[in-house]
């Protein structure tokens, strides 16, 4: 079996509503897919985190490295790419671009062998995970305090036992917004908030200390990704558990946040960090450094399927009876395509998501619906 062909797929919808977290705004929802296809008609569909076409464009440019090769010998294709694109590259575009690339390989290894990924990772410790709810961006237009606190309390009727909400506009604002979304869903469900780097470290302090007392989960991305010392001052300086590391992409990028002390919790994306290929060096070495792993998850289907894969063969952590379970991050914000891409959506119940066990990603892809979400400019 070779790689014949390499291509990727575009998806657009612009929103109702715009909104932003403290890093960026949205008006359209854009996801790029990566779809591998092999002389003897296997297809393999992965995705890629971060802007859509500048991704497309860095999977293009791998093309000439994958051609031909046996889809099979993963971790050949992952050094030769890297190589590749090494002295330009390390992180961002290169890493995301063959994250699609790595991901749609593994679905493709998955389908030749007749099971799922996560049994080639080493097999399944769960058949389903409970998801956490993710949304509470700032929308435009509308008052944020009395937006998130109705969103996540429909989040909970919805069954959800978890639920993160956007912060870093400023501490004050902040603050009544946390005090009013704990108001809203009471004081069982647990609640994590996001800054998206949006404080510096004074603020990040400040807000933590005085959050503390609303039971916050965990406290993401409190300052830019590049500031590991003030990441390190972040979690002295206050005491709500530090999260991050969706933009620490590869084992290179992590290895120092990880040996340093900079988080309590590591958030690498699957689509993002170097697909299931690095993603298992990154688990050992969340491992060997103490730092619990919870995956980002922003995008289709495609994303949601390859994570439930990878979180079905993620390592109990402590080895014990009863481990502490991995959570997934589940996005409740506005997406028509997310799931209409794929034939069977993939859905919670009562908070609950089960793991499909299909070959690999557990997939079919409709392709109706990527002509229907192709940007019109195509
Ligand atoms: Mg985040």
């Amino acid at each position: 079996m070779k790689i014949a062909r390499v291509r990727t797929h575009l998806l657009e919808h612009r929103l109702a509503v715009p909104f932003e977290s403290a890093s960026m705004r949205f008006d359209r929802r854009s996801h790029v897919l990566v779809e591998i296809v092999c002389d003897d008609g296997t297809v393999g569909w992965g995705e890629c985190l971060g802007p859509a076409r500048p991704n497309a464009a860095v999977v293009a440019a791998y093309a000439p490295w994958l051609i031909g090769q046996d889809p099979l010998e993963t971790e050949k294709i992952w050094l030769t790419c890297y190589n590749a694109l090494r002295d330009q590259g390390q992180r961002g575009l290169t890493i995301t671009a063959l994250s699609g690339i790595d991901v749609a390989l593994w679905d493709i290894k998955g389908k030749h062998f007749g099971v799922p990924v996560s049994t080639l990772l080493g097999g399944r410790w769960r058949d389903s995970v409970r998801a956490y709810a993710t949304g509470s961006f700032k929308r435009d237009g509308v008052d944020r305090v009395e937006d998130n606190a109705s969103e996540m309390a429909a989040h909970r009727a919805a069954g959800f036992h978890a639920g993160k909400i956007k912060i870093g506009f400023g501490v004050e604002e902040d603050l009544r917004v946390i005090r009013a979304v704990r108001e809203a869903i009471g004081p069982d469900m647990r609640l994590m908030i996001d800054a998206n780097h949006g404080y510096d470290m004074r603020e990040a302090v400040d807000l933590g200390n005085r959050a503390a007392e609303y039971g916050i989960d965990w406290f993401e991305e409190p300052v830019i990704p590049e500031a590991l010392a003030a990441y390190r001052a972040v979690r002295a300086g206050q005491p709500i558990p530090v999260a991050g590391g969706e933009t620490w992409q590869g084992r290179w990028a992590m290895k120092e946040p990880l040996e340093t002390g900079c988080v309590d919790i590591v958030q690498p994306d699957l689509c993002g960090t170097g697909g299931f290929t690095e993603m298992r060096r990154i688990m050992d070495m969340a491992v060997l450094s103490g730092v619990r792993l919870v995956p980002h998850v922003w995008g289709t289907a495609v994303q949601i399927a390859a994570s439930l894969q990878f979180m079905a063969a993620l390592l109990p952590n402590p080895p014990r009876v009863n481990p502490i379970e991995p959570i997934l991050e589940f996005d409740r914000t506005e997406n028509p395509f997310r799931q209409a891409i794929v034939t069977r959506p993939i859905e919670h119940r009562n908070g609950v998501v089960a793991i499909p066990d299909g070959p690999g990603l557990g997939i079919e892809i409709d392709r109706a619906a990527l002509a229907e979400f192709r940007p019109k400019e195509d």
